[in-house]
Formats: C-alpha cells, sequence, structure tokens
C-alpha cells in the first residue's frame, strides 16, 4: 500500500523558545462591528482603543514582558524595608557585575533616571551630543538648561539603506560640534543602544571603543542609554567580526567599559513591567544623584520601586543575558519581518530588535502626507484583525515653531513586540492580516485631523474618514 519511507534531505536545524508557558491571559477577537464602533470612539487614534477590545497588541514593547516564575518568586518575597531593602543588595550586585558600574541609583523608571542625570551634569548652554534624540531624554536634557545635537550616522535616516549598525555615532559630526564649542561647552555624549527612534538599530563595538578613545583624551564623559543594550548586544554576536564566540555578558561588560555610566528603563531588557536606574562610576557624580534621588523619587535604597519589583528586576537582568534567550526575542522580530516580506509588505531594513516598521509610502503611494497614511493604515490593520499597532509619522512629528507639520520622510507603522509574551502562531495570524490591508490599499483613503492637543498630538489626536 505505502512505498518506501522517504525523509527529506534538507531537513532545517530549527530551535525553540527557552521556556514553556505556565500562566495564560485570555485574549478576545472582538466583531468586525465592535472594531468598527470601538475604532471610531476612539477618534481612529490606536492610542485611544481599550486593551480589552486589542487582540494582538503590538502598541509598545515598554513594561508589557511576561515574567518568569522565578522573577515571580521574587515578588513573594519582596523586602519592603524602607531603608536597606535586601533586594536594593541584590539589585546592586547584579549591576556592578553585569553591567560594571559601582554605583547603582534605583528610580521609578528610566525617565526618572534621565532627569537626575541630566541635573547633576549639564550645565545651561551646554551640547549634548547623541546617536539620535528619544523623547524623554531630550526633554530632560532641556529642562535641564542643556541642548540636544543629533551625531547619527546619516544612513539611519535613508530607510532603503541596508547598513548594519544604522545606530553608530558619526565622529566627525561629533567633531565638528567639538571644534565649535570646545570640550567645556560639552556636557557629555549621549550614547543609546539600539536606538529607537531609528528602527531598533544597533551601535558596533568598534564605534562604542572609537568613540571612548576620542571622548577621554578631550576628557569628555561618554553616557550609556542602556535600555536595550542586551538586544544590540545580541547583533554584536551576530553581525559583528571577532564576536561570533564571545558570550552576551561579555561582548555587555566590554560595552558598557567604553562609558562612563547609564540609565536604564528596566521596563525593555530587564523584563519586568516597572522601574528604572542610573549606574555611575564617578564617587562625587554618585553622591550627587543620591542627594537628589531622595527629593524626587525616594530613599536611595528603593528610588521608587518597591523592593519586590527590585528583586524581579534583578532576576531578569541575569535572565536576558541567557543567550537562547535573547536569539529567540530578536529572531522572533526578525520571524514577523521575513513573513511579512514573503508577502510582498513593505517593511523597513534591517530588521531591528524590538520591532518590525512598515514603510507606508510604499503602502499607499496615491495618498498626500496630509491625509496621514500611517494614521490610517495603524487603523486599518486593526479593523482587520484587531491588531494594535502605532504610527510613526507625520502625526507623531508634531509642528515646528510657527506651527507648520513637520513632513518626515519616514511614515511609518510600527509592530512592537512584546518580550515572551506571543508565539510563531500570534505573529503569522498578525502578517497574514498585514498583507490583506496591503492588497486594498488602493481602496484605502486618508483621515482628516479634528481634535489636535498642542504637544505629543500623537497620543490624543482625534480623526475622522475622509470616504
Ligand atoms: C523607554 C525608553 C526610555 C524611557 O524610559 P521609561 O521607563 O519609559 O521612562 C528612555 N530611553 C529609551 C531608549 C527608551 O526606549
Amino acid at each position: 500500500m505505502f512505498g518506501p519511507m522517504r525523509i527529506a534531505d534538507n531537513i532545517p536545524t530549527s530551535w525553540c523558545e527557552p521556556w514553556k508557558i505556565k500562566t495564560i491571559e485570555h485574549i478576545h477577537l472582538a466583531s468586525a462591528e465592535e472594531r468598527r464602533s470601538a475604532l471610531e470612539i476612539a477618534g481612529w487614534n490606536t492610542f485611544l482603543l481599550p486593551s480589552r477590545r486589542v487582540y494582538i497588541d503590538l502598541l509598545t514593547d515598554s513594561g508589557t514582558n511576561a515574567m518568569s516564575d522565578v522573577q515571580w518568586a521574587a515578588i513573594m518575597t519582596g523586602d519592603e524595608a524602607y531603608a536597606g531593602s535586601k533586594d536594593f543588595e541584590r539589585l546592586e550586585e547584579v549591576v556592578q557585575k553585569v553591567y560594571g558600574y559601582e554605583h547603582l541609583i534605583p528610580t521609578h523608571q528610566g525617565r526618572g533616571a534621565e532627569h537626575i542625570q541630566s541635573q547633576i551634569m549639564i550645565k545651561k548652554g551646554q551640547i549634548v551630543p547623541g546617536n539620535m534624540y528619544f523623547t524623554t531624554t531630550k526633554f530632560h536634557q532641556e529642562h535641564a538648561g542643556g541642548e540636544f545635537e543629533d551625531v547619527i550616522v546619516d544612513e539611519a535616516f535613508d530607510p532603503h539603506s541596508e547598513f548594519e549598525f544604522k545606530g553608530n555615532v558619526d565622529l566627525a559630526k561629533l567633531d565638528r560640534i567639538v571644534q565649535r564649542v570646545g570640550p567645556q561647552g560639552i556636557a557629555y555624549v549621549s550614547l543609546e543602544t539600539n536606538v529607537n527612534m531609528c528602527g531598533g538599530q544597533p551601535i558596533s563595538m568598534a564605534n562604542a571603543r572609537e568613540l571612548k578613545a576620542y571622548c577621554s583624551k578631550l576628557g569628555i564623559k561618554v553616557m550609556l542609554d542602556a535600555t536595550r543594550a542586551v538586544e544590540n548586544c545580541y547583533f554584536i554576536n551576530t553581525k559583528e567580526a571577532g564576536y561570533e564566540a564571545t558570550s552576551i555578558s561579555a561582548i555587555l561588560a566590554e560595552l558598557c567599559s567604553y562609558t562612563d555610566g547609564c540609565t536604564i528603563s528596566g521596563k525593555k531588557d530587564c523584563l519586568v513591567n516597572i522601574g528604572g536606574f542610573l549606574a555611575l562610576r564617578d564617587d562625587h557624580l554618585a553622591q550627587m544623584a543620591r542627594e537628589l534621588v531622595v527629593a524626587f523619587e525616594g530613599l536611595h535604597t528603593y528610588g521608587g520601586m518597591a523592593g519586590r519589583d527590585m528583586g524581579a528586576m534583578a532576576v531578569g537582568i541575569v535572565e536576558s543575558q541567557d543567550f537562547e534567550y535573547i536569539r529567540a526575542r530578536v529572531e522572533q522580530v526578525g520571524y514577523l519581518g521575513k513573513r511579512l516580506e514573503r508577502f510582498g509588505v513593505p517593511v523597513v531594513k534591517p530588521f531591528g530588535g524590538h520591532a518590525i516598521y512598515l514603510n507606508v509610502r510604499d503602502i499607499l503611494p496615491h495618498m498626500p502626507q496630509e491625509q496621514y497614511p500611517a494614521q490610517r493604515i495603524a487603523a486599518e490593520l486593526y479593523l482587520e484583525s484587531g491588531v494594535r499597532s502605532m504610527e510613526r509619522g507625520i502625526v507623531s512629528a508634531g509642528r515646528d515653531h510657527d506651527g507648520n507639520e513637520y513632513k518626515p520622510d519616514l511614515e511609518l507603522v510600527r509592530l512592537t513586540i512584546p518580550r515572551r509574551v506571543y508565539t510563531q502562531s500570534h505573529l503569522d495570524y498578525v502578517s497574514e492580516a498585514c498583507a490583506r490591508v496591503c492588497q486594498r490599499a488602493e481602496s484605502i483613503r486618508g483621515l482628516k485631523m479634528v481634535y489636535e492637543p498642542g504637544s505629543l498630538r500623537f497620543f490624543q489626536a482625534r480623526f475622522e474618514s475622509l470616504n
């Protein structure tokens, strides 16, 4: 009845997530009518949708991580002493060992650390060069009297460039600032890993090393935004010659060794839902930071975090160093990117460490930017499938001082993947939904804005459909 057994020659060597699921949270796909009504109530803005109407939530990877059983155990054994909690000691030891900085100042989340760092390190009128801005980072630099200047490489602005280290600092741009204002005119260089605003794109170790050598000669400090440093280290391992056999911990230790301290939002790499910290080498700066943290965050041994949150973060940092984990994390993002590419959906490359971006200029070439094409595609994706994404285009860019809309080159929709939360089949569903939206792109009309907040308009703006 059956022929001889025939096994294929080209059997792939797959790998799996290094975890299995112990607790689940139910999700529910609202009906097409319910989605339509929810979107209209939300003024066609995915930020205004209630989470209970969302099926797969790719709005952000911030604070949306799934914790492990060991982290939950740390939550139960948290030491809630006001001063000198054992969980502070535990977190301090982990930060010293993994990131290599002597002093830990815990904060309620990343922006709390940015606030303290900016206040102690920036004098009014100083420039803070950085590899692309991040919203809260830049806010605190300016709030402290500093001025941000972008020194990222040009490739970062080109969605068609496949350069592998689009996060790199352009040392010639930095040198021009130094020539203009002198080393005293610079507060410090702000170096971000897996640069969020250009799509989660990494910096290379060589670039960090050269930056440190350049800054050391002039006595300028380099401060890391290590929020996505572990994801950046995975890219160094897989893309940069000489690091193939180096562990993630060793790569991270070397990267941090080229810097004088860091701020971190624990809500990303550290695998927790809340928390952050500032870490420093310099004793004097650390003393100043501790004086400020008690005024703005909490006592210097908890800084706005509960003891249990510090415990869970200490465990999360150790778990984030596991190669099997970080490979599953970053490659899952790449999996979605490759599926979309196979369906012919235009995406930005190379794929970043935390998100895939739909290139809406290529999806809706007929639609003028004034009709908010990326906002419309994010809304259409929700209508199609209950999947929530966010606009990163003209709406997010806002207006200049004269009230004119910025017209950014990039008109994107961001699909951000929470850590350890969704499976491959969830991402199959997402990619098919994106493909169906693109298939009917020609019939998709634009939006008009009917309510516009004065600042950070993308969070709360409201729209109506033009058809
Ligand atoms: C999220 C983030 C921050 C701010 O951290 P919060 O915890 O949201 O306050 C700072 N820098 C980068 C790169 C981030 O992604």
